[in-house]
Parts: C-alpha cells; sequence; structure tokens
C-alpha cells in the first residue's frame, strides 16, 4: 500500500507527533466496497475511527454505523444520519445504555442472551434484535470468539423469546473476526447463518436482515519478515457475493444485507508521523545482542495493536540505508509497549529525533490512545480533506 500523494506531503511537512488521516482515500475504498457488494448496506463500526470528520464524511456517502455505547450513538446522530441508519451492536448493553439508546431513536438491537432480550424488551419496547451467533474466528488476527455471540442451537430460543416478549426477531449477525485473513471463515460463516435461518423458518420466524460483521482486512499490513500480507480481497468478495445470493434464495428473497466494516475502511488511509527516541543495542541474559528502536508512539498512544501487527515503518531522513534487525517499542515503561511479532529492519544509523512514518496506521488508533500513560500525550490528529 503506498500511501496517496497529499498523506505522504502531510507527514513529511509535520513537524511533531501526529496521526493523518485521507478522507478521499476512506472515501474511495468505501466507494469500492459498495460497488463490490450490490444490495449490502455499509454500517461503518465506529470504534476503529471515531473521528467526527471521518464519520462525517462517510455519512455523506450513504453509511450507517455500528455503534456500542448510548456516547457513539450520540457522536453517529451528530453526523446528521437518521437514527434508522444506526444500530446498537453490542452485546454488552446495561439496562440505561438499552433505555438512552431507545430515546435516542434507536430501534435495532444486537443481543445473544435471553437476559438481554429481556432487558431489550423491558427498556426498549418493540424493538427489533438481531441475534449474533459465535464464530470460531480462525483464520483472523484477532479471533473475537470468545465473548460475543451464541451457538446456533441458542439463536431459535433467543429470537423465540425475543418475539414472545413483543420484540421484533430481525435479524442474525456475526463476525468473522478481525483482519480475518481467509475466505474459508466467510464461507464457514455463510454455511452456520443458512442452517439458521432454515431452523428458523421451521419455527416461523422469518428475518428480514442478516448482519455480516465486520472483519474485512485492511491492505498495508506486513508480516514479520517486511512482506505484505496480501489479503484475497477480491476472492473474499466473490464468496461474500455468492453467500449473499445463496441465503436471500433460501429466504425467498426478501432478506437485506448489512456489514460492518471498521479496519478495512480507515486502517490504509491513516498514518502516524512519530520521531526516534534512540537505536540501542545490548545483550539479552543468554548473551544474544539485540537491537531496540524506541519511538515516541507506542502501544498506550496510537499503536495498541503492535503486538500482533507489523506495520511498514519509513524512514524518510534514510532512505539507502544499511539496515539491522531491531525490535521496536514504545516510549512507556510497561514491558508490553513492544512489537512481540519479531524483530523489523531499521536504518543502523537513525539518530533521536529522526522522523518516522507507521504506514497503515489508521485503524483502532484514536481509540486507544491513553490520556497521558507516563506523560505521553495522545497523538493530535489531523484530517485531510
Ligand atoms: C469492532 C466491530 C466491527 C469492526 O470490526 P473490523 O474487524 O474492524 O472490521 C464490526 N462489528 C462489530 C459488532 C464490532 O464490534
Amino acid at each position: 500500500m503506498i500511501p496517496s500523494a497529499g498523506l505522504r506531503a502531510a507527514l513529511a511537512t509535520a513537524t511533531g507527533d501526529r496521526i493523518v488521516y485521507d478522507l478521499a482515500g476512506i472515501g474511495e475504498r468505501y466507494a469500492t466496497l459498495v460497488e463490490e457488494l450490490p444490495g449490502v448496506s455499509v454500517r461503518f463500526a465506529m470504534k476503529a475511527c471515531p473521528v467526527d470528520h471521518v464519520l462525517s464524511h462517510l455519512a455523506g456517502q450513504g453509511a450507517g454505523f455500528d455503534a456500542a455505547s448510548p456516547n457513539e450513538i450520540a457522536q453517529a446522530l451528530r453526523t446528521g444520519v437518521p437514527p434508522g441508519r444506526i444500530h446498537y451492536g453490542n452485546t454488552v448493553k446495561s439496562d440505561r445504555g438499552i433505555a438512552e439508546a431507545y430515546r435516542l431513536g434507536i430501534r435495532d438491537f444486537a443481543t445473544d442472551s435471553l437476559e438481554d432480550v429481556a432487558a431489550i424488551a423491558a427498556h426498549a419496547p418493540g424493538a427489533r434484535v438481531f441475534c449474533r451467533l459465535a464464530t470460531s474466528g480462525e483464520g483472523a488476527l484477532w479471533g473475537l470468539s470468545r465473548k460475543f455471540g451464541c451457538s446456533a442451537a441458542d439463536a431459535v430460543p433467543v429470537l423465540e423469546a425475543a418475539r414472545a416478549a413483543g420484540l421484533t426477531p430481525a435479524g442474525l449477525s456475526v463476525h468473522v473476526g478481525s483482519q480475518q485473513m481467509t475466505t474459508e471463515a466467510w464461507q464457514d460463516a455463510f454455511e452456520l447463518l443458512a442452517e439458521v435461518l432454515v431452523t428458523l423458518g421451521r419455527r416461523g420466524i422469518r428475518l428480514d436482515h442478516v448482519n455480516l460483521g465486520g472483519g474485512l482486512p485492511a491492505l498495508g499490513y506486513h508480516d514479520r519478515h517486511g512482506t505484505p500480507l496480501g489479503p484475497p480481497l477480491d476472492k473474499m468478495f466473490a464468496v461474500i457475493r455468492e453467500g449473499t445470493d445463496r441465503l436471500r434464495e433460501l429466504a425467498g428473497g426478501a432478506l437485506d444485507f448489512v456489514i460492518e466494516p471498521g479496519r478495512h475502511l480507515v486502517a490504509d488511509h491513516g498514518a502516524i508521523r512519530a520521531h526516534v527516541y534512540r537505536l540501542s543495542s545490548r545483550r539479552r541474559p543468554d548473551g544474544e545482542p539485540q537491537h531496540w528502536l524506541y519511538l515516541s508512539c507506542g502501544k498506550f498512544n496510537g499503536l495498541y495493536e503492535m503486538d500482533e501487527v507489523q506495520y511498514r515503518l519509513v524512514f524518510p531522513t534514510h532512505p539507502d540505508a544499511e539496515y539491522v534487525p531491531a525490535v521496536v517499542a514504545g516510549p512507556t515503561c510497561d514491558s508490553d509497549d513492544a512489537y512481540a511479532p519479531a524483530p523489523v529492519l531499521v536504518p543502523r544509523a537513525v539518530q533521536s529525533g529522526d522522523p518516522v512514518w507507521i504506514l497503515s496506521s489508521g485503524a483502532y488508533a484514536t481509540s486507544y490512545l491513553t490520556q497521558g500513560f507516563n506523560g505521553f500525550d495522545p497523538l493530535p490528529c489531523t484530517v485531510l480533506p
């Protein structure tokens, strides 16, 4: 992934650390997605980039939002989208949160348990619920398989309980795991959805939509050898198109689809300008020499995902360098504040203060900024038109 000229220019002229988003790039990614998946509504998962300008831009292009709390719902509404294009996609909700969302006009709620259904019935009477099915999460960098979703067998009593409580059993949802790298995971998700749709049909429950969740990949991440991960995006789109056709057939035609990308829309169109603290060398207790590259930016100020993702680093003041493998780490006194996967190649000559660009770091960066862990300020944010 080559960053756009605008993004490069903004990184090059920044005099201090910051995160830069390229709205045009995000908009193009959105437009491509809509083109690739006709008939599927896009609801951006806000937590991947809760930046007002980004949200408004996506809303202007027709996106809705997957929100996870009353505050996210309020932020989504401030973009001007009607409440019907926002759903409360978090299966974890308090009574107060449900009531507040309902007051704000939200009528679509995710659920995965009888307890949550009872709470929705009490605090959002008549609402529409969609039941999240658990997936294995295999093939994804982050599986998300433990905390969310019920089994296929449990989805039936959950939606039956919703119907009995005066709610509308409206849909099913899945999430194949974040940065899903395989098409098989999508195939498995469609198998699961088909199975549950058929079972529900036998019980007289007809749903009006299926929510395909997030999981579409960023394209600019690298593996530990510096090779692009290269997720098979086109094949994924083909599997999703086939899967939606098949489910529509099963449902007799009247089935809408929603997809909730987060990372895919924003990761590659955001980048961080940070700077080098120091490249240092020391021996490990076993005597092995090791280089460490300490950066101004790490796990607690923008790179929370650095222990799974190998970002591409650019050292603009060292174009043709002699490289050494170094473990990259952030500036705090926390030993988790480091790249776990493997050393990356770093110019041997880097000096304290040299700029470094961290590419494809736009997803889950601003939402994971701490308020001054060890006194390191949250990154300021610039949004390019
Ligand atoms: C976080 C989240 C998403 C977005 O996931 P990505 O992997 O970033 O696309 C979508 N849906 C739900 C319910 C989420 O919690």
